[in-house]
């Protein structure tokens, strides 16, 4: 019996047991099937999926216990040179510090991981808003999603430019009709969303410019638009430095949201778009399992489908920490070049992370508990 239906007949034996729970598309199944071995058996193995959907109608029916709040952030999977891991680590310490005063307060998962993804953004250190990776032809172009786990609602900007802070637009767009607006379509929205736009320049930090420089010195580059043979994608390395940002949250209402910005990848072809805005590769947030921001190599985790994946290992009832080992641990195996990592919360506020670059900057904190932030 396919993975799929073995599920189906465990819910069912399942809602034999559970007073109270429907599973409406397979009630008309008769009693035979609840009694058999192989129905005991599944049922065996998907009990924590169980549990978890279980735990789910609980938290949807007890809303005035108030759940506990949970909030993990990351500053990119990569490599963090030694004398940079001062500034990633106090960036993310910052940004954890910023969203958890939301979720302290009150306010939504989705409210903590804009406030964390602004500071972020607006820190110099991280490849996202200011201080973002200059992409072929010398140019900032920016990549940033957001979703909500309780309605599944997304929205995402790509390649968009003169916006500082694209998480706060792509919460804007989240509001629909659009769920992913590119380039100048982003930036005119943006406006009828009262966000003054800056000029591209204002984005880009020396550090950046510099990069630039050194690869422009090798790599012939005739002219903005006209893309040569050389100005083709750079190779991913695990050394190699992205920087990218992300947050994911759960607040007092049991709501988990997803969120991630960044420049890309150094050099990057005009238009190119990444994993990070796109939904189900470089985030995903659904309130009946868990959440999941990825980075790394865009083209290797959108193959991958690396949130969602990270997401469905949870929905077996694998706990957070597996599921982002696991996920990576596919990523490496299954794509070429696959290099990343990613965050997990799952409803209980259980944490997961896991990369196989040589580092991943991170700061994490569940109630109850101190601040945990690491490289
Ligand atoms: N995933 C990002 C991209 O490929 C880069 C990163 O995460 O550092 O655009």
């Amino acid at each position: 019996m396919a993975g799929r239906d073995a599920a189906g007949v465990a819910l069912i034996c399942a809602s034999g047991r559970l007073a109270g729970v429907r599973v409406g598309a397979f009630s008309g199944m008769g009693p035979p099937y609840r009694q058999s071995p192989m129905c005991q058996n599944l049922l065996a193995q998907e009990q924590r999926l169980w549990y978890i959907q279980v735990s789910h109608y609980a938290r949807l029916n007890t809303s005035d216990v108030p759940m506990p709040i949970a909030l993990i952030v990351h500053g990119g999977a990569g490599i963090i040179r030694d004398e940079l891991i001062a500034g990633h680590l106090a960036g993310c310490n910052t940004a954890l510090a910023a969203g958890w005063a939301v979720l302290e307060q009150g306010g939504s998962a989705l409210d903590a991981c804009e406030a964390a993804v602004r500071v972020l953004e607006d820190d110099p250190v991280f490849n996202a808003g200011t201080g973002s990776v200059l992409n072929a032809v010398g140019t900032i172009e920016l990549d940033a999603a957001i979703m909500d786990g309780s309605t599944l609602a997304y929205g995402a900007v790509g390649a968009v430019q003169r916006v500082r802070n694209p998480i706060t637009l792509a919460r804007h767009i989240l509001n629909g009709p659009a769920t992913m607006l590119v380039s100048s379509g982003a930036e005119a929205f943006a406006t009828t969303q009262g966000m003054p736009l800056c000029a591209n320049a204002d984005l880009i930090v020396e550090r950046a410019r510099a990069r630039w420089e050194r690869w422009r010195a090798k790599h012939a580059l005739r002219e903005v638009g006209t893309v040569t043979e050389e100005a083709s994608l750079p190779e991913p390395t695990t050394s190699a430095a992205h920087d990218t940002v992300g947050a994911v949250a759960l607040d007092r209402s049991g709501n988990l949201a997803a969120a991630n910005s960044t420049g890309g990848t150094p050099f990057k072809l005009p238009g190119r778009v990444g994993d990070t805005p796109l939904i189900g590769c470089g985030l995903y947030a659904d309130n009946t399992v868990g959440a999941c921001a990825a980075t790394g190599w865009g083209e290797a985790i959108i193959r991958m489908a690396l949130a969602r994946r990270a997401v469905e290992f949870m929905e077996r009832g694998v706990s957070p920490h597996m599921a982002a080992r696991r996920a990576v641990a596919l990523l490496m195996r299954r794509v070429t070049k696959g290099n990343g990592g990613c965050i997990l919360l799952n409803t209980q506020g259980q944490v997961g992370l896991a990369w196989n670059t040589a580092r991943m900057a991170y700061a994490y904190r569940v109630e109850g508990s101190e601040a945990v932030a690491g490289v």
